[in-house]
């Protein structure tokens, strides 16, 4: 029986660019034998730009691999008979009911559908994977880093075992700042969706001021998603991307440190969403 193969899924974030450049400087083993980032097709310019410059730095191929343009898909509706609406594809939201309560969706299907399928799906043709094979044929390299251990979770597929080289050498999420800056490499922007709802204050500000453009996407974004969910049979609160529900063009972004409050979803990005 072979060896599996070592395959590390680059989110272009912090975490998982500092791992691609540990394993290219020989300070993570093996060699993985491909990365591969699945794109949502809604990431900022910031980050597709990172990766093209990370890329020229990686001795193995990175790629890149895509199920469509997630917005659309979260604006596409299918409609039943009676009147109920559902979008193809699940984002976060945050909610206001027509009684000023604040809520939010936390079920979602944009992690499963545009990250992690299509990442299982290039890992198996990457790995030789048979239909229905039970022995483990990849590793999968998730960077995860220590202060965010709790997202940890071994993965379902029995071809597939997880492995979190970041918790392994200790590092925090400041650990991999450091280890880029140590190296001379440019800070990697923080991955995510342009309009993100786990976004926090700090990102939503920094994406205000330094890239305006993506910014106004997120607030076009916003009005959409207002469309196309409002007045449903099945949906009677207006959705907005802010854990305020103002709409994002008039939130105040004071980073939620300076005004003491914690993210309203506590689970930012679950599964390989930016990492
Ligand atoms: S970044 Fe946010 S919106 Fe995009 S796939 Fe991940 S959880 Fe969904």
């Amino acid at each position: 029986m072979s060896e599996p193969i070592h395959i590390l899924s680059l989110g272009a974030g912090v975490q998982s660019s500092t791992m691609a450049l540990m394993a290219a400087a020989g300070e993570i083993l093996p060699m993985p034998a491909a990365a591969i980032f699945a794109d949502t097709q809604d990431e900022t310019s910031s980050v597709y730009s990172w990766l093209d410059w990370l890329e020229k730095q990686l001795p193995f191929p990175v790629h890149r691999v895509t199920r469509g343009k997630l917005s659309e898909n979260a604006l596409k509706m299918k409609v039943t008979k009676d009147g109920r609406r559902f979008a193809s594809s699940d984002i976060p939201l945050f909610t206001l009911s027509a009684k000023n309560q604040i809520g939010k969706i936390v079920n979602r299907s944009c992690t499963r559908d545009f990250k992690l399928d299509p990442l299982f799906k290039k890992s198996k043709q990457l790995g030789g994977i048979k239909r229905g094979q039970k022995t483990v044929g990849v590793i999968q390299w998730i960077g995860i880093s220590l202060d965010e251990i709790y997202r940890m979770k071994p993965t379902r597929e029995k071809w597939s075992e997880s492995r979190w080289p970041l918790v392994e050498a200790r590092m925090s999420r400041t650990d991999c700042l450091r280890w880029m800056e140590a190296k001379g490499f440019p800070k990697p922007p923080r991955s995510a969706c342009v309009y993100c709802p786990f976004h926090n204050d700090h990102e939503w500000r920094r994406l205000k001021t330094e890239e305006p453009a993506e910014f106004e996407k997120a607030v076009q974004f916003e009005k959409a998603v207002q469309t196309a969910k409002g007045n449903s049979e099945n949906f009677h609160s207006t959705p907005f991307l802010h854990r305020t529900c103002k709409p994002l063009d008039q939130v105040d972004f004071s980073t939620d440190e300076e005004r003491g409050q914690l993210n309203f979803f506590n689970n930012e990005c679950e599964g390989m969403c930016g990492v």
